[in-house]
């Protein structure tokens, strides 16, 4: 059986010295904050925000949230993250996507000042990334990393295979994983024979959103499995892009879905509001 990396037990230690940082940080006057706008009213959206709201408050961090109505216009939104921006007391600014049809989440994205840019998503976040300077980087990405961490599994010379490009995961992810001496390939819907490459990879990691798309016969033996995807089934059951019950078997190492990489992302959040809050009193 393969051993499970468990982003719950892991998020909740990461989430309880962050406590004693923002502690240690209140006492200097800084109140780490975590401006967070939501455009609309998606569903999900509003689940997610809520649950950051929630880790932010249980840890101490200040989070203030703006709810604009679904018709906002690009200008409205520009000049809240315009002001946001201005504003000395705000460490991190998250813009929630994705946005009305009528916004460019690009020039939304982009006019976020790249030292508030808590997603790691502006270009100047992700061009500091690729030159492997200091930088925020995307949450889930940064959560991966610290999970492997936790369970002392180095990536070093080892054999990375990314399945999924996104800018919120893949990518910067393939960043991440360069920048800590990991050889990396990233593969997509287009890429040929996927299975001979999966099965190539000490660590494969995937984040598509196609449920139980990674059987068995795509994992080489003792590889570590990092499962991103989060589906819904007709049960309504979360289910992740692995099929876990036959990978269990052969992967040295597994993530569940839920409770794998899910919480290390909101903590991995937090982690980066509270290091933007100490670069404010440190500079
Ligand atoms: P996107 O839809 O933005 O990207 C999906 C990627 O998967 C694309 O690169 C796409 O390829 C690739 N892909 C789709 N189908 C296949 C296939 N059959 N074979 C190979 N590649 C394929 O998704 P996200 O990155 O936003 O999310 C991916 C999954 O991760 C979702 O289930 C999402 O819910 C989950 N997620 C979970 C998070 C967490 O905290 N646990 C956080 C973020 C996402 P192409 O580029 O060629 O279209």
């Amino acid at each position: 059986m393969a051993t499970r990396l468990d982003g719950k037990v892991v998020s909740k230690r990461i989430l309880s010295e962050l406590q004693q940082t923002v502690t240690d940080l209140a006492q200097q006057g800084v109140t780490p904050t975590l401006a967070v706008i939501l455009v609309g009213s998606d569903p999900a959206s509003q689940v997610y925000v809520r649950n950051k709201q929630r880790r932010a408050e249980e840890i101490g961090v200040r989070s203030l949230m703006f709810k604009l109505p679904e018709e906002t216009s690009q200008e409205t939104l520009l000049a809240k993250v315009a002001e946001l921006n201005q504003d000395p007391d705000v460490d991190g600014i998250l813009v929630q996507l994705p946005l009305p049809k009528q916004l460019d989440e690009r020039v939304v994205i982009n006019a976020i000042d790249p030292d508030k840019d808590v997603d790691g998503f502006s270009p100047v976040s992700v061009g500091r990334l690729w030159t492997n300077e200091p930088t925020v980087v995307a949450s889930t990405p940064y959560g991966i990393m610290a999970l492997l961490d936790a369970y002392q599994i180095d990536v070093t010379g080892k054999r990375v295979v990314i399945v999924g490009r996104s800018n919120i995961v893949g990518r910067p992810l393939a960043g991440l994983m360069v920048n800590h001496d990991a050889t990396v390939t990233i593969a997509h819907s287009k890429t040929h024979d996927l299975k001979a490459l999966t099965r190539e990879a000490d660590i494969l990691v995937i984040a598509i959103g196609v449920p139980h798309f990674i059987g068995a016969d795509a994992v080489k033996p003792g590889a570590t499995v990092i499962d991103v995807g989060i589906s819904r089934g007709a049960d309504g059951k979360l289910q992740g892009d692995v099929d876990a019950e036959a990978v269990d078997a052969i992967a040295g190492a597994l993530t569940p879905v839920p409770g794998g990489v899910g919480p290390m992302t909101i903590a991995s959040l937090m982690a980066q509001t509270v290091e933007l809050a100490k670069r404010r009193l440190h500079g």
